[in-house]
């Protein structure tokens, strides 16, 4: 624990170097370095990690520090700078930022979504502006203050850029955390991304809502469209449509009343719909579907009974009693439920650790 707090203490201390070691003069080339990064397309599904990766080394070689890129999948290169320590013994520091974005609708923007306009107040529209290329820069800034100022770290420090965390970071963070590579930095602490700031005021997280992602599946007998009969599809979908609503309300509500910050409660909401029956004109309209099924973006706090909710899922959501099964995917590990057992709880217990 106190290992912990010393490694927390040097977090601090290294913001507060990045924040206030050198004078606030304003320096066009920071800005013009982040609008060159933001100006590289890398939204998925076909982001540019070539580009990004030959900028992110550029600046490695500009600053001094050593690189290497790892590619763990085709074409997916990870980039690893290093900035050693005098103390190489000591647990390092890992920077870590993702080099791709999510999508966007150029048609929908006022200027250019990887164009970096400036306007004439200082604001830069660009897609992955906030999340998170500003920090993956932050970084490099940082550090490049800290050399002109003359400091030296004691514990190496480590810069990840990763790719295709948008997509879930398989190929990734995720092969990363795996690989020897990753064992043999002896990483005591990671910075990741967070919430962008426009004030000079940085909140610190150190815990994130867990996304449970819940397909529920209803089966029943097809039907006439005119015919009124029991335990169709359909109804016993919009059963449980209509309990998870109720259960997004009562968590909506604690918000709304003040008694819960939005990260505190558990957020539901419907990502799919999915049922019918196809005509050549749409859909067949007299006859009720033996299929149908709902698609929702659970996120759970770490705080949370997981075996409770669990339970909810298993009793209400998707009960055997309606001839309903559903499918929960945590962190990428899918667990198909049609057996329902208590399952989930044990996937990552450490989350649950968190919490005392
Ligand atoms: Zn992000």
């Amino acid at each position: 624990m106190r290992n912990r707090h010393r490694l927390l203490h040097i977090c601090f201390v290294f913001y507060q170097l990045i924040i206030f070691s050198s004078p606030a003069k304003s320096d066009d080339s920071i800005i013009e370095r982040f609008r060159a990064y933001l100006q590289i397309d890398t939204s998925q599904p076909n982001p540019d990690y070539t580009n990004a990766s030959k900028f992110i080394l550029a600046q490695a070689e500009a600053l001094s520090l050593e690189s290497q890129t790892l590619e763990f999948a085709k074409n997916k290169p990870l980039i690893l700078l290093k900035w050693p320590g005098s103390n190489p013994q000591l647990p390092s520091i890992l920077l870590n930022s993702h080099t791709d974005v999510v999508p966007s609708e150029p048609s929908k923007w006022s200027h250019h979504p990887f164009g970096a306009h400036l306007d004439s107040q200082g604001n830069i529209f660009a897609r992955g502006s906030q999340d998170m290329k500003c920090v993956g820069m932050q970084y490099l800034e940082a550090i490049r203050r800290l050399k002109a100022s003359g400091f030296q770290p004691v514990r190496s420090v480590y810069l990840s850029f990763v790719p295709d965390e948008e997509i879930g970071g398989h190929d990734g963070a995720e092969k990363f955390a795996d690989s020897h590579v990753f064992n043999s930095l002896n990483v005591g602490i990671v910075l990741d991304e967070g919430l962008a700031s426009t004030t000079e005021d940085y909140r610190a997280f150190y815990a994130e809502r867990c996304p449970w992602w819940l397909v529920i599946k209803a089966r029943g007998a097809p039907g006439h469209g005119a015919k009124l009969y029991d335990n169709s599809a359909m109804e016993n979908l919009f059963k449980s449509i209509e309990s998870v609503r109720r259960f997004r309300a009562s968590q909506f509500d604690l918000v709304k009343a003040g008694l819960k910050a939005e990260g505190e409660v558990v957020s539901v909401n419907m990502a799919f719909l999915k049922a019918g029956t196809p005509s050549p004109n749409g859909f067949v309209m007299n006859l009720q579907p033996s299929e149908a099924e709902a698609g929702f973006d659970i996120r759970v706090p770490p705080t949370t009974d997981a075996e409770s909710l669990e339970r909810r899922i298993v009793e209400e959501w998707a009960p055997a009693s309606r001839n309903m099964t559903f499918e929960v995917v945590i962190n990428s590990l899918s667990l198909l439920h049609t057996n329902p057992k208590r399952m989930l709880f044990w996937v990552f217990p450490s989350i649950y650790d968190d919490t005392a």
